[in-house]
């Protein structure tokens, strides 16, 4: 019987975070081995205006369904970010089903793929035996975690940022149990019976798709190919990243791109905290002071200040206040020429792979680091949320290819500390060091996306394997 062309169908959490590394997937399997996709997207109302660019400008192998919005009103108003995302996929469920069952009507899937929290969508393709894989789209650190979790929950019985040594997670560096991320920090909260739940079934996955590179971790990658029963066979197919084309631009991507072309090459640090970081009025302003203090130049991401705590607003960044309101006096006009600030949002992928760019000041986001290592650009790691800690730690600590500023006694970083991490990475000896480190990985990740790279032989192997599920119903 004739094959129908391969089709695979995923599940994504609507965050950009997310939906940018899943859709580089599915352009990667179509360019490479020509299959199309399907995003079903769970919903809890409508999109952002940045998740409806993104979505809009899809190519045309990709296409995307839209679940029907379900409720939270039941929810107290601090529900936790996992809690959320887990309980859109169950409370979409009955919708779900029909969107596959359509899907696998006419398209016969090859695989049913779902993000990190997405482990129950797995029944779904049960039903309809499709075989399924987890997309996890941070480090392969994160992941080792993971599917370390329901030991580690098994063994230590108070909070993880209690235990006084360090914890040992398979393949990783050792890590204080404040760092882990946010969801297991407090175990009695919903977010982390839902990470815990979520990691117990990864063991029903055909396999788990993670978005980094042996050359980058390697021993965590190492630990977890080791094969065991029960243990799903793990492919490092990173860094799946943006490249430098962006749709996703809304105003000022003009004015960044004219101004870094005025700059001279590598002198430029950009400053960004993700979708979704903010950071408190009082940090915004010794964040300003220190880069005035630094004399470098720069190019700045600001957002309005959260409370007074640095935190996420996640999927929420727009705001009728004007960021640089927020910012100290007279700072605009002493920094005018060296400095340039925007609002809200840039177009990262074109700023990072600008020749006048140095380097990066970033909050950790998995996409974030990675876009800095395929461009070569050394960076100070400033965590906010999330794993960012975890990511923190391994970039400083492990692969050395950032400095740290340490949090001063009053919970923030000084702006003395600022202005000297920033010199030390533009212009001291040290920030030499990791640039010629980080000109390394950047030919590690450019050769494991090439044609014989692993990431692409990797790549390869999962299309066989899913084009031999693909005969017809
Ligand atoms: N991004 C962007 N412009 C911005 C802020 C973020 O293009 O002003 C993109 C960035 O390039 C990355 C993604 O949004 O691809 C953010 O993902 P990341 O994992 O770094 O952090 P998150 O936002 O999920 O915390």
């Amino acid at each position: 019987m004739e094959a129908t062309p391969p089709h695979i169908a995923i599940l994504p959490s609507p965050g950009m975070g997310h939906l940018i590394p899943l859709v580089e997937f599915a352009k990667r399997l179509h360019h490479h081995h020509h299959f199309s996709t399907t995003l079903i997207i769970p919903t809890d109302g409508p999109l952002s205006a940045a998740q409806n660019t993104f979505l809009s400008a899809l190519p045309s192998a990709i296409d995307y369904i839209l679940l029907p919005p379900v409720s939270f009103d039941d929810l107290p108003a601090d529900v936790k970010i996992e809690t959320r995302i887990s309980l859109s996929i169950t409370r979409s469920l009955p919708s779900l089903h029909d969107a596959v069952k359509s899907l696998h009507e006419s398209k016969n899937l090859s695989a049913f793929v779902v993000d990190l929290f997405g482990t129950d969508g797995f029944e779904v393709a049960f039903q309809h035996k499709i075989p399924p894989y987890v997309f996890f789209c941070s480090t392969a650190m994160a992941l080792s975690l993971f599917l370390y979790l329901p030991k580690l929950d098994e063994t230590v019985s108070c909070e993880y940022r209690d235990v006084t040594e360090k914890l040992r997670i398979p393949g990783c560096i050792p890590i204080h149990g404040k760092d882990l991320l946010d969801p297991v920090q407090d175990r009695k909260n919903d977010a982390y019976k839902w990470v815990l739940h979520h990691t117990n079934k990864y063991k029903l996955a055909e396999g788990i798709l993670v978005n980094s590179f042996k050359e980058l971790e390697p021993s965590a990658i190492e630990a977890l190919q080791v094969k065991e029963n029960g243990k799903p066979i793990v492919y490092p197919i990173g860094p799946l990243v943006l490249m430098g084309s962006s749709k996703s631009e809304v105003d000022g991507s003009c004015v960044c791109l004219k101004w870094l072309d005025e700059q001279p090459s590598a002198s430029v640090l950009y400053v960004s905290f993700g979708s979704g970081g903010t950071l408190s009025h009082d940090q915004i302003i010794e964040l300003a002071l220190g880069l005035e203090m630094s004399e470098q130049r720069f190019l700045w991401v600001v957002r309005c200040p959260n409370s007074t705590t640095s935190n996420a607003t996640f999927f929420n960044i727009q705001n009728s206040d004007d960021p640089l309101a927020y910012l100290p006096q007279g700072f605009l006009e002493r920094t005018r020429g060296r400095g340039l600030v925007v609002p809200l949002w840039a177009p990262q992928a074109k700023i990072l792979a600008h020749e006048s760019l140095s380097a990066f000041l970033t909050h950790c986001g998995w996409n974030s680091i990675l876009e800095s290592i395929v461009n070569g650009v050394p960076m100070i790691a400033w965590p906010l949320y999330a794993e960012q800690r975890m990511n923190a730690v391994m970039l400083h600590e492990d692969v050395k290819v950032a400095l740290r500023p340490q949090v001063g006694e009053n919970g923030l970083v000084g702006r003395v500390e600022i202005a000297n991490v920033v010199k030390c990475l533009m212009e001291g000896e040290e920030g030499k060091s990791i640039r010629s480190r980080m000109r390394d990985l950047k030919d590690a990740a450019a050769k494991v996306l090439g044609e014989n790279g692993s990431s692409t032989k990797l790549l390869a192997e999962l299309a066989t394997k899913w084009k031999s599920n693909n005969t017809s119903i």
